[in-house]
C-alpha cells in the first residue's frame, strides 16, 4: 500500500482554540502519523499515511475545527514518507508572533453543563472555562499566548486542572485560564464598607438584589452594576447614584423564555442573542414587559443580554429574573475594571459588591448590537468581538495605526489584510479614556507586532486623537475626511473597494471646506472622495450648546425655512420664550453660529418642534427618541426639492415647513415623526438618482451616526433597491464614529497602492 505524507500550514486563530488535540484526535481517528505544533505563522502539521486518510484530514480540518478557531489559509505540500506511525503533539516553535488572540467568549454548553452537575468537580464554579469558551482579550497581558501572559498567571494549578492540561484528549489542553474551585479565582461578596459577608457570595449577591439593593458585579472587561429590573425603585436609585437621566440600560435576562416575555424575539435575533459573542441585542420591547419605566424611559426597545460567564449563569440562575446590568461608572467615566479603582468609584453607586481575585487587563464595555435584515448590525463593537481582525479590501503593505474620531472612539492597527479594530475606547475628552486610548494602542502594537509606519487620522484638529496622530514623529501622516472615512468603513466591512454613491448621515465631522458635514453625497471609492451633493447648510447657534440643546436647532431650522419669521402657536417658541430671539439672531447673522449640512442636526430640529427632545443629556438623544415615537402605521411623506449645482443641495427646509404645518394641524407626533422618516428616506433615493445620472455609478453606501436609525435604514434601502441600486449597509463594525478607525486605516492601506 501506499503511504504519502503532506506538510499544512494552517493560518488565522488558530492558537489557544484548541487546535492542536483537535488535530491530534483528527489524525487519530484516520490511523495518521505526524506532527502538530505551534510556531509564529499559526500551527503546523505533518501527517503521513493512506493517501485517501491524508485528503480527508485535510477536508474535515476546515469542516470540524474548533468553534473559536477561524482559519484564514491552509496551504500544503508534499513531503517524503518518513513511515511514521503515530501522531505526536510537539513543542511550539518560538519566534516573533503573528498569531491571532481570540476574544472572550460565552460559556460553551459543556461547560454549562459541569458547573450544573452536582457530581462534577466544578461544580458551581463560577470560572468554568475550556480551550472553547472564556476569558481571552480582557485577561492576555502579552504574547505568546500562555498561562504566563494572561492575568491567571497568580493562580496555580492543581495536580487535577494540570492533568487535563497536558492531555491531548481533553478539552481543556492548553486551556489558559483552565482552573477550579480548589485553585481558581475566589468569589467574594464585600458590604457598602468593603467587608467581605459571610456565606455563599452568589445567594447573598442575589438576596440582595432581590431586597432592592444596588450591587456591583465584576464582570469579564469590567464592573458592572445591577438592580431588580422590575423594581422600580431599585432601577431609580441606580439612574439617580449613577447621575444618568435618561440614557437606557441594559438588562440581563436568566434564559430565552424570559428574552421572549420582554421583547420580540424572532430567529435572526435568537441567533445573536444566544450566540458565542453575546452582545446585548436591542430589541423591541413588549407592551406588557414587566421592567420598570426606569430602566429605558420613553424607549419602544430594550437592551437584553444573556450571561456570558458561569459567574453571570449563577448569578442569574438564584435571582429567577431579570436585573439591570449596565457599566459600572458615574456619566460619561468609562467603566471601572480594577478592583481599587472601582471600590473608590462605585462607592456612592453600589450598596455591596460581588467581586474576585482574577484581575482584568483590558477594560472592554459589552458590546451593543441591533439586527437588520437578519444580520448583526453593530451599534458598539466591543466585548466578544475585539480583537478579531477585520479583513480589509486592499492589503496595507506597510504597518497602519488609524487614530479614530473624537466621539465613541476606537483606534486601529493594521497590516497585510488583517485591520485589528480596538475595543469601544468612549469619548476622549475624558483624562480616563484617552489614557485607555494610549495604553491601547501600546498594547495592540505589543499583541500584534505591529510598529506603524503610517498613521491616518481625522481632519478635526480639535480631535484629541487627531492631535495624538499628529504627536507621532517619524511615521507618515495620512488625513481622512471624516465622512469619506464613513463610507470607506463601509466599504471595508462590505470587503469592496468602491467607487460608490456614499451617503453619509452624520453629526458633526469636519469637512475639506472647514465647515460641519453631516448630511452628505459623495463619489468614494477607497482613495478618495468627491462631494456630490449635500443637505443645505444651517447655522448651529451657540455651537457646540447646540448639540445639547436641539431647541436652538429647532430656532436656526425655523429661521431658514420662513425668512419672515415662523408662523404662530408653535410650542417650542413658548418653551424657550426668553431665549428665544436671542437664539434666532444668531441664527440670522451667523454670530457664533457655523454652518452645518448635519442631518443629526435636523433630527434635533424636528425632534424639538414636535416636543419630543429640547435638551439632550446624551449623545444621539433627540434622534433615537424621534424614531421611537414615529409609528409607521401612519402613511404620508413629505416631498423635498433638491437645488441643482455641483455639489447638489437638498433643501431640509421642505421638511421643517411640513413638519411645522402638520404639527399645527394637530396631526399626532407619531405621524408627524414617520412621515418625516419617509421623506428624508426619498430624499436619500432621490440624491441618489442624481448622483446616478452625474456618475453613472450604481452602487451606494450608507455610513455614519444617523444611519443607526433602523427605521429610517430599513425604508432607505427598500427605497434604494426599488430604484435599482444596490446598497451596502454595515455589518461588522458600528455605522457610528465607532467604525472611523477601520475607514481611515482601508483608506491609508489604499493610498499605498
Ligand atoms: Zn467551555
Ligand atoms: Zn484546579
Ligand atoms: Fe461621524
Amino acid at each position: 500500500m501506499t503511504t504519502v505524507r503532506a506538510r499544512l500550514r494552517v493560518e488565522g486563530v488558530v492558537q489557544g482554540v484548541g487546535f492542536r488535540p483537535f488535530a491530534h484526535a483528527l489524525a487519530t481517528r484516520l490511523a495518521l502519523g505526524g506532527l502538530v505544533g505551534n510556531d509564529a505563522a499559526g500551527v503546523f502539521v505533518e501527517v503521513e499515511g493512506d493517501p485517501a486518510a491524508v485528503g480527508a484530514f485535510q477536508d474535515a480540518l476546515h469542516r470540524e475545527a474548533p468553534p473559536l478557531a477561524v482559519i484564514e489559509r491552509v496551504t500544503a505540500e508534499p513531503l517524503a514518507p518518513i513511515g511514521e506511525r503515530v501522531f505526536r503533539i510537539v513543542a511550539s516553535r518560538p519566534g516573533s508572533t503573528r498569531t491571532l488572540v481570540s476574544p472572550d467568549t460565552a460559556t460553551c454548553a459543556a461547560c454549562l453543563a459541569e458547573v450544573a452537575d452536582p457530581g462534577d468537580r466544578r461544580h458551581r464554579h463560577p470560572f468554568a472555562s475550556c480551550t472553547h469558551c472564556g476569558p481571552r482579550f480582557t485577561i492576555v497581558t502579552d504574547v505568546p499566548y500562555d498561562r504566563q501572559s494572561t492575568t491567571m498567571a497568580g493562580f496555580e494549578m492543581c495536580d487535577d486542572c494540570r492533568r487535563e492540561y497536558t492531555d491531548p484528549a481533553d478539552r481543556r489542553y492548553h486551556a489558559q485560564p483552565i482552573c477550579c474551585p480548589a485553585c481558581g479565582p475566589r468569589l467574594r461578596l464585600l458590604d457598602a464598607t468593603g467587608t467581605p459577608v459571610d456565606g455563599d457570595p452568589i445567594a447573598g449577591a442575589a438576596a440582595l438584589l432581590d431586597a432592592g439593593a444596588v450591587l456591583a458585579v465584576k464582570g469579564l472587561g469590567g464592573y458592572h452594576v445591577a438592580a431588580d429590573a422590575a423594581d422600580e425603585h431599585a432601577v431609580a436609585t441606580l439612574r439617580s447614584r449613577k447621575h444618568r437621566e435618561d440614557k437606557p440600560f441594559a438588562v440581563l435576562v436568566p434564559d430565552l423564555g424570559w428574552a421572549r416575555r420582554l421583547c420580540v424575539v424572532d430567529a435572526a435575533a435568537e441567533a445573536v442573542l444566544t450566540g458565542p459573542r453575546r452582545p446585548i441585542v436591542l430589541l423591541p420591547r413588549r407592551a406588557d414587559a414587566g421592567v420598570a419605566h426606569a430602566v429605558a424611559p420613553g424607549n419602544a426597545s430594550l437592551g437584553l443580554v444573556l450571561p456570558y460567564t458561569p459567574l453571570h449563569t449563577l448569578l442569574a440562575g438564584a435571582v429567577g429574573r431579570p436585573f439591570v446590568l449596565t457599566s459600572g461608572n458615574t456619566s460619561d467615566e468609562p467603566i471601572a475594571y480594577r478592583d481599587d479603582d472601582a471600590a473608590t468609584r462605585l462607592a456612592g453607586i453600589v450598596d455591596a459588591t460581588l467581586t474576585h481575585d482574577r484581575p482584568i487587563h483590558t477594560r472592554t464595555d459589552d458590546s451593543v448590537v441591533r439586527v437588520f435584515r437578519d444580520r448583526e448590525y453593530p451599534i458598539r463593537r466591543s466585548r466578544g468581538y475585539v480583537p478579531h481582525p477585520v479583513p480589509l479590501p486592499v492589503a496595507a503593505r506597510r504597518p497602519v495605526l488609524a487614530c479614530g474620531a473624537e466621539l465613541k472612539n476606537t483606534f486601529c492597527l493594521a497590516r497585510d489584510r488583517h485591520a485589528f479594530v480596538s475595543h469601544h475606547i468612549g469619548d476622549l475628552e475624558n483624562h480616563e479614556t484617552h489614557r485607555s486610548f494610549t495604553e491601547g494602542i501600546a498594547h495592540f502594537r505589543r499583541l500584534f507586532d505591529i510598529t506603524p509606519e503610517v498613521v491616518a487620522h481625522d481632519l478635526h484638529p480639535e480631535y484629541l486623537s487627531t492631535k495624538y496622530a499628529l504627536a507621532l514623529e517619524g511615521v507618515e501622516h495620512v488625513g481622512v475626511q471624516h465622512h469619506h472615512a464613513h463610507v470607506a468603513s463601509c466599504l471595508a466591512d462590505n470587503g469592496e473597494t468602491g467607487p460608490v454613491i456614499g451617503v453619509a448621515l452624520d453629526g458633526l465631522g469636519f469637512g475639506t471646506d472647514t465647515t460641519l458635514w453631516g448630511g452628505e453625497f459623495l463619489l468614494a471609492d477607497l482613495t478618495d472622495h468627491r462631494r456630490l451633493g449635500h443637505l443645505e447648510p444651517v447655522r448651529m447657534p451657540g455651537g457646540a450648546a447646540a448639540v445639547r440643546e436641539p431647541w436652538r436647532m429647532a430656532a436656526a431650522h425655523l429661521a431658514a425655512a420662513f425668512p419672515d419669521g415662523p408662523p404662530g402657536g408653535l410650542d417650542v417658541v413658548g418653551r424657550h420664550a426668553d431665549r428665544w430671539d436671542a437664539v434666532t439672531a444668531m441664527a440670522r447673522t451667523g454670530l457664533n453660529a457655523p454652518l452645518t449640512s448635519s442631518a443629526g442636526r435636523l433630527f434635533d430640529a424636528v425632534a424639538a418642534l414636535l416636543g419630543v427632545r429640547d435638551i439632550t443629556t446624551y449623545e444621539g438623544q433627540a434622534a433615537i427618541e424621534l424614531e421611537q415615537r414615529a409609528d409607521p402605521a401612519h402613511t404620508g411623506s413629505y416631498p423635498v426639492r433638491i437645488s441643482d449645482g455641483a455639489p447638489f443641495r437638498v433643501q431640509g427646509a421642505d421638511l421643517v415647513r411640513a413638519v411645522v404645518a402638520d404639527a399645527l394641524a394637530g396631526v399626532p407626533v407619531p405621524a408627524v415623526a414617520a412621515r418625516f422618516h419617509r421623506g428624508l428616506a426619498a430624499t436619500v433615493v432621490a440624491g441618489c438618482e442624481r448622483a446616478r445620472a452625474a456618475t453613472g455609478e450604481t452602487t451606494v453606501a450608507l455610513s455614519g451616526g444617523v444611519w443607526q436609525n433602523v427605521l429610517l435604514l430599513a425604508t432607505a434601502v427598500a427605497g434604494l433597491e426599488g430604484a435599482g441600486f444596490r446598497v451596502l449597509t454595515h455589518s461588522r463594525v458600528p455605522t457610528n464614529d465607532g467604525g472611523i478607525s477601520l475607514g481611515q486605516a482601508a483608506v491609508a492601506a489604499a493610498r499605498m497602492r
